[in-house]
């Protein structure tokens, strides 16, 4: 049951289309929050009722067509989002809440979805609406500068640490500690995304698996530390045969490795193997199997070829 919240807590946290529901309808609940004792005007509680009738249409939205949206709906959303709190705000704050406060929801939003050009662009044009909003106000220079940075500088700073989280998350949920290569998460991403790019390009696409020989030999002889410093070595030498190529390396786990080499052929990708086969920390060797798509199979065969290959050969070098 505890699995099942969290799995459920996650897939909502890591899909910015469910959290646009989450958000749309957690600012309804605040807009309904307010609406017992209402001492505002008539024509602010009509407002207010709008806006808390588009949030709740902006969550059903999301809720029922959300996969549909395409990523710019997203953006689109967001500043729908921050001119509703702009008129909520410029309703003027209850004794209960100043919707002025959903701007930082805004931020946070953006922090954990957005690239940072499009945060900052989201946050400046949330802080340009705020700013029209306290000018109609009538409020004195002073008043303004602080209301405003009160709201901006708080969803500066939190924006700045949700978005320095969620990049370390996301660099890190990705990277192999060890070796710092991409890791299989990574590596399995990339794959669909190079078949893609292949598919539209018509340029080929080639992939290869390396293991290391008798790697565990190297552990059992000179220790687990030694055996890491030796994988450490292997990925420093790979990357920097790779490197600047567009040639992607990962750890798939283990001694295991791949590399995919986009826009190579059988004959290119010979050239990069014999390459690969040039690094060779303390005359440690590897075993390499490579395979180029035929542009029919899926990535779970191509993969299934060079790991064969890569047996064959590791079946060979033990012959000789
Ligand atoms: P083969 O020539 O058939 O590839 O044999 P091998 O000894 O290289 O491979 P095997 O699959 O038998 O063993 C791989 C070993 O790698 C087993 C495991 O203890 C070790 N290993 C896995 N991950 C790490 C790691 O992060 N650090 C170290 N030092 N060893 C690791
Ligand atoms: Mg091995």
């Amino acid at each position: 049951m505890r699995d099942e919240r969290r799995v459920l807590i996650e897939s909502v946290l890591l899909s910015p289309r469910r959290s646009a529901v989450v958000f749309f309808l957690a600012g309804a609940i605040a807009g309904l929050g307010v609406l017992p004792g209402w001492h505002g005007s008539h024509r602010s509680l009509v407002v207010l009722l709008i806006l808390i009738t588009s949030t709740l249409a902006g969550a059903g939205i999301w809720w029922a067509f959300g996969d549909r949206i395409p990523a710019w709906g997203l953006q689109v959303s967001l500043v729908v989002s921050i001119v509703i709190v702009s008129v909520a705000a410029a309703i003027g704050p209850s004794a209960r809440v100043n919707f002025a406060v959903l701007y930082v929801w805004a931020a946070v939003y953006a922090s954990l979805y957005f690239r940072p050009v499009a945060v900052a662009l989201q946050i400046s044009f949330a802080g340009i609406a705020y700013v029209v909003v306290l000018l109609t106000d009538h409020t004195s220079l002073r008043t303004l500068l602080v209301t405003w940075i009160s709201i901006f500088g708080t969803a500066a700073v939190l924006s700045a640490v949700v978005f320095g989280l969620v990049s370390l998350l996301r660099r890190s949920s990705r990277e192999d500690p060890l070796t710092r290569l991409a890791n299989r998460r990574a590596w399995e991403e990339r794959i669909d995304e190079e078949m893609e790019r292949a598919r539209r390009s018509r340029l080929p696409l080639s992939l290869a698996v390396i293991d290391i020989d008798n790697f565990k030999a190297v552990n059992d002889r000179d220790g687990h530390l030694a055996g890491d410093r030796l994988l450490r070595k292997f990925a420093d030498g790979w990357v920097g045969i790779v490197r600047g190529s567009g040639d992607f390396v990962a750890r798939l786990g283990g001694d295991e490795f791949g590399l995919l080499a986009p826009g190579s052929d059988d004959a290119g990708l010979q050239t990069i193997v014999g390459r690969l086969h040039g690094i060779s920390p303390d005359d440690v060797r590897c075993s390499i199997g490579a395979a180029t798509w035929d542009r029919a199979e899926t990535a779970a065969d191509l993969f299934r070829r060079a790991d064969e290959a890569m047996y064959l050969a590791k079946q060979n070098s033990r012959k000789t």
